[in-house]
């Protein structure tokens, strides 16, 4: 494989990057600690706001949703023109994490398995970020066994009436709409009786109520819904058959969470400077170490980005990915905190190039968490890649409502 850009690439490259310099601001300290806030504050609204206007900014000049087919108000590019727009992008200054859910996940999953209808009212707003998504999966009782969520919803007229809870549910407090799993039918076993929806997040009986991190941030909700009104014409696939299009939906946001990766080197190497450590040879084991697991990381990346390319919905390699993004993740945050020494501790939003590094210490255990847990990965790794035998799932043929819980 040649990895140097080919003349058309490069050309692509210097375009995106022309525009970029010319619409954003080079990266700097802030971009460190951009999104890490409070549920409801001025920051986090601020956080918001800029986000949604840059959005529109990509979106009006032809750069948002590069893969995206161009009758859903994307670029009709390639997915290594989009590796290279991101590449540049990581370079600048630019406020995006509020798009996961919606950019990033609901929108391939509509363009999958949308009705023409649901794609023309739901894909341009959100592509232009005018409309925030939020994912409504995970429950008490339902986080990596996914497929046992008791969530229910029932059939009324042309509506559908939902009961239950969900938690973990990142940026519901500002979302417009969410994406919703709900079991439509308890007598066939879990995985047969789900039904996956588009549902408003203003609709009556939703009540959204943040919880804390470790990190101080509150990002995430817990979700309550009752009797909450949802148009048969929010089904995405077929009724009992959502779990094809979860599926759709939890492999985009493994590639997702493993290819957001920035290079931490040149911050690593500032934090040295300032602390002292380059000169430590221990320090430059690490330093190098890390270098190294980058460079991999991003050939990791490239090899998902090229099944994409010719086509192919990314498979246990995006679980690979995950894994070895989440082991980085740690491992910098470790670092950078143990270069920060006593300040690590103590630093707050006031220092942002160590407050950023405290953030990521502290938030490499929920990257291992969301998105499906390290030991959920190896578990896919173990069955589809080393062919070895299958976890111990008892309940799997077993009608849901005879599921003990
Ligand atoms: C930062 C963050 C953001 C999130 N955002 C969202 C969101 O927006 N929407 C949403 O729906 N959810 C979200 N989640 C929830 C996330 O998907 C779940 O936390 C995750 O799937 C794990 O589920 P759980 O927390 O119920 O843990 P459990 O499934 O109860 O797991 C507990 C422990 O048991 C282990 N375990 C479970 N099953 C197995 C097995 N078969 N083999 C080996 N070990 C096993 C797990 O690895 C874990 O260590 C988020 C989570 C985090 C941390």
């Amino acid at each position: 494989m040649d990895f140097d850009d080919t003349p058309e690439e490069a050309a692509f490259r210097k375009e995106a990057n022309t525009w970029l310099s010319a619409h954003a601001e080079p990266k700097s300290d802030r971009t460190l600690v951009r999104g890490m806030t409070d549920a409801f504050s001025d920051e986090e609204t601020l956080h918001v706001k800029e986000s949604k206007a840059w959005q529109a900014t990509l979106f009006e000049h032809g750069w948002a949703g590069i893969t995206w087919p161009t009758e859903h108000g994307g670029r009709g590019g390639s997915s290594v023109q989009q590796m290279i727009f991101n590449q540049e992008l990581a370079k600048f200054d630019i406020p995006q994490s509020v798009f996961a859910q919606g950019i990033g996940m609901a929108g391939p999953t509509l363009i999958h398995h949308g009705s023409p209808e649901q794609q023309a009212r739901f894909l341009p707003p959100m592509l232009r970020g005018d409309e925030l998504w939020c994912q409504l999966f995970s429950e008490p009782g339902a986080g990596s066994d996914l497929a046992a969520l008791s969530t229910k919803a029932e059939l009324d007229g042309e509506e559908y009436v939902v009961n239950g809870q969900k938690v973990w549910t990142s940026s519901a407090h500002y979302s417009d709409w969410g994406i919703l799993l709900a079991r439509t039918n308890a007598d066939v076993p879990k995985h047969q009786g789900i039904t996956y929806f588009l549902v408003d997040m203003r609709t009556p009986g939703i009540d959204v109520r943040p919880l804390r991190q470790i990190t101080g941030a509150a990002h995430f909700n817990e979700v309550f819904l009752t009797d909450v009104r949802i148009p048969k014409a929010n089904v995405v696939g077929e009724v009992n058959r959502g779990w094809g299009v979860t599926m759709t939906t939890l492999t985009n946001e493994r590639t997702l969470i493993g290819g957001s990766v920035s290079n931490p080197v040149e911050d690593l190497l500032r934090l040295a400077d300032r602390f002292g450590g380059r000169t430590d040879p221990n320090r430059r084991q690490e330093l190098a170490a890390t270098y190294i697991r980058m460079q991999l990381l991003k050939f990791l990346g490239w090899r998902v980005q090229s099944a994409v390319s010719k086509g192919k919905q990314p498979g246990p390699e995006s679980s690979v990915l995950k894994l070895a993004y989440t082991r980085q993740l740690s491992a910098i945050g470790d670092l950078g905190l143990s270069i920060a020494g006593a300040s690590g501790m103590l630093s707050d939003a006031d220092d942002p190039d160590v407050f950023a590094w405290t953030q990521t210490f502290l938030g490499q255990w929920a990257s291992r968490i969301g998105g499906g847990t390290d030991e959920v990965q190896r578990n896919i790794v173990a069955e589809r890649v080393l062919g070895l035998p299958g976890d111990i799932r008892v309940d799997k043929d077993v009608p849901f409502r005879s599921i003990p819980r």
